[in-house]
């Protein structure tokens, strides 16, 4: 070395070169010093090396200098030394700083200290950790959209944080929005505890720290300065060697979704902590988002849910519209109910104190014999306390809603074939609803689901509430229908029967009657006898006729339901009219008033059966209105048919039994006073209807008089309504 130009060597080399002496005194500089500091070589010759120190290093390079002239040891040689210089203008310069020491041509120790601008490399070093908190960011965006939980979702933020921001402690919270508060969902680093923790539940309102602080203002908060800030623990921020905290509220909008805290053990420089708020409003876009998946998931099953509920309710209230037999309607409300809405259906009917099983089905129809069979060998016991849940329903006339478990049915069974069965068809929960209709209960029906089904929820029951009352109404009038028809068949084989029978006696009656009026007639002349004598057979045979007449009714009632032989004949209505008018009684014949053509009106028809029909229509005219009254019977041609009209001022018909009063046994209310079998007019309609003509009645109202209007073709073919 002495015998080269250390100069000129210092001077070709790009790196700056300071070589000071042992009192640390700046003896050389090379121009590219000044390319690095600023600082002209002359300036620095002769200067302590403070100069191109950052004050705050002067006492640490007095020290190390010191240290090292005292000793002689190297320790700071040989290796790069990372640390700022203080450029001409003040600014600071990272620079790598190499050490080594020589003597000059007098033996004087030097030491020379190469600088390399590290500038670039610490900018380059940033940007490498950015580019990784990003890459670690990015791969957390990427897991983050992998689950849909926010929980989950937090788990990643946090666990992030402290694996690729190299948080010591990372936590989150998710704020539930009516209770008001935060719950602890996630922890990474120090500490994973989150249930049980003394944070797990913060109210928002009220807590003072820092969470709570920007759960309430909804901004974040860094703080760099954890040493020495009362409001952090300060042994566990000693102990943790914890430098910065960083809170972030969690936001969608002004919403709040959580919050989340990151302490870490260095500084946050600018970058880190808006890289981490950029992690953490990832993650409350993917919380917003998942929780808007499940309010529209949520929102979706209640709508599936409503769906369901409506379609069984349209399917039970279609079926139900099919049948008038409760055992038919019953099962097909087991059938449309099952396995939607459970997965087995009994539908019991009240029997004595018990009950009878009407339908079941089971979702595996193999099975759906066994629920009879469970029925028929154990049927719920009438008495025995805890009552059975069927009891229970029919005599509260409330649902029951139970769920079930093994022991419960091993307590329930009565012996171990019993307990085989119930477990064979399944129960975990059961439905019990009773069938209620006009105040009475009438059964139950009883929608059970099997153990691996869960158990009825609130809109279940209240759909296999709204199944029952439609099951209720449907079984009661298929009841109502069946004693209906069972006591009109009864009535009329008991009218069958009696009539038949009535017939003989009364033909008996009638000649023994004749007889005895021909007998007395023959014992001397009127004078003679006892003046009550001859009105007590006339009364006898008024009361044969009217019974006869009774007969004659109910035999042709009967006969009606089969088919009739008509008569056709040709004759002239006109006189029919005026000879049925002169048959009646002397009273009653005042009281009618005609109304005929003047011409004659001939017509083909059965003569007998329309006699009967205008016999009856004026036998009512005359016993419905006063004994007054005049009763008005009109006769025409319209277009070629003729037209009979009986017009009384009697007690009138309500508009509402104009129609029925025709149907057989039918009376209208107010004409309970009069007797009357209610025959009559339904008679009339069928002989008239069988001759191809219209019967019908008219009526303002009661009280108001009636008409009863009758209209008939002129020939009547024999035909398709006669033989
Ligand atoms: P009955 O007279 O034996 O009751 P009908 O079949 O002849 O049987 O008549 C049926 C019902 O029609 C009567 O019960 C009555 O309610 C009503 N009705 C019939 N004719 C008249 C009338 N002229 N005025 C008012 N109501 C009548």
């Amino acid at each position: 070395m002495k015998q080269v130009d250390v100069g000129a060597l210092f001077e070709a080399i790009p790196d700056a070169v300071v070589v000071s002496d042992m009192a640390s005194r700046v003896v050389y500089a090379n121009a590219a010093v000044q390319r690095l500091l600023g600082w002209r070589p002359d300036e620095l010759i002769g200067q302590s090396l403070h100069v191109i120190q950052p004050e705050r290093l002067h006492g640490a390079h007095d020290l190390a200098f010191e240290r090292y002239v005292e000793s002689g040891r190297q320790t700071l040689f040989d290796v790069p030394i990372r640390l700022p210089a203080r450029r001409s203008d003040g600014t600071e310069q990272d620079v790598e700083l190499n050490l080594a020491e020589v003597q000059d041509r007098e033996g004087r120790r030097l030491i020379i200290g190469v600088l390399r601008d590290l500038s670039e490399r610490v900018e380059l070093e940033r940007h490498l950790e950015i580019l990784r908190y990003l890459t670690a960011t990015t791969e957390a965006a990427t897991r983050l959209r992998t689950t849909a939980e926010p929980a989950a979702m937090l788990e990643v933020l946090t666990d992030t944080l402290a694996g690729e921001f190299g948080a010591a402690l990372a936590r989150a919270w998710l704020y539930e929005t009516s209770e008001k508060r935060l719950r602890l969902v996630s922890s990474h680093g120090m500490t994973r505890r989150v249930a049980g923790s003394s944070r797990e539940l913060i109210d928002v309102a009220t807590y003072p720290y820092k969470v709570g602080v920007v759960a309430r203002d909804r901004r974040p908060v860094i703080l760099n300065e954890l040493r020495g800030d009362p409001e952090f623990d300060q042994a566990w921020v000693a102990e943790a060697g914890l430098e910065s905290v960083a809170c972030l509220p969690m936001l969608a909008g002004r919403r709040l979704l959580g919050v989340v805290v990151a302490f870490f053990r260095h500084a946050l420089t600018d970058e880190l902590s808006e890289t981490v708020s950029h992690l953490v409003s990832l993650a409350a876009a993917a919380v917003s988002d998942g929780q808007l998946m499940a309010q529209e998931r949520d929102a979706r099953a209640a709508a599936d849910r409503a769906r369901g509920h409506f379609e069984i309710l349209a399917d039970v209230s279609r079926e139900l519209a099919g049948s008038l037999d409760p055992k038919v309607t019953a099962q097909a409300v087991s059938d449309a109910t099952v396995p939607r809405l459970a997965d087995w259906c009994i539908v019991d009917l009240r029997s004595g104190d018990g009950v009878e099983m009407v339908a079941a089905a089971h979702r595996d129809p193999a099975l759906t014999p066994a629920v009879a069979d469970l029925r028929l060998r154990y049927p719920p016991p009438a008495r025995r306390r805890p009552r059975h849940a069927i009891m229970q329903a029919m005599e509260s006339g409330m649902t029951v809603v139970s769920t079930v478990t093994d022991r419960d049915l091993g307590e329930r069974a009565v012996d171990a074939a019993h307990l085989a069965l119930l477990r064979r068809l399944g129960i975990g929960s059961h439905v019990v609803v009773p069938l209620a209709a006009r105040d009475r209960v009438i059964g139950a029906v009883s929608f059970v689901r099997m153990p691996e089904r869960s158990p009825f929820d609130a809109d279940e029951v209240a759909t296999a509430e709204a199944v029952a009352q439609r099951t209720a109404l449907a079984i009661d009038n298929a009841l109502l229908y069946r004693s209906a028809q069972q006591a009109v068949a009864l009535r009329d084989r008991f009218l069958a029967v009696a009539s038949h029978e009535l017939r003989t006696p009364l033909a008996i009656v009638r000649g023994h009657w004749e007889l005895l009026a021909r007998r007395v007639a023959r014992w001397g002349g009127a004078e003679a006898r006892p003046a009550a004598i001859d009105e007590t057979i006339r009364r006898l045979g008024g009361g044969i006729d009217q019974l006869q007449r009774l007969v004659e009714d109910l035999l042709d009632a009967d006969r009606l339901r089969g088919t009739m032989r008509l008569q056709m004949a040709e004759f002239d209505l006109v006189s029919f009219v005026r000879d049925i008018a002169a048959g009646l009684p002397h009273a009653e014949r005042r009281r009618v008033k005609l109304t005929l053509p003047s011409d004659e009106l001939r017509g083909t028809l059965d003569r007998e059966r329309l006699a009967q029909v205008l016999g009856n229509l004026l036998g009512n005219a005359l016993k419905y209105s006063p004994g007054d009254a005049p009763v008005e019977v009109a006769l025409s041609d319209v277009g070629g048919r003729a037209r009979l009209e009986v017009a009384d001022r009697g007690i009138g018909i309500a508009a509402d039994q104009v129609e029925t009063i025709f149907e057989p046994f039918s009376r209208a209310p107010n004409a309970a006073p009069h007797r009357g079998l209610g025959l009559g007019l339904s008679i009339s309609r069928e002989i008239i209807t069988q001759m191809g003509g219209r019967i019908w009645a008219r009526s303002p109202g009661e009280g108001r008089g009636s008409t009863f209007v009758l209209e008939l073709p002129l020939i009547v073919e024999a035909g398709p309504h006669g033989d």
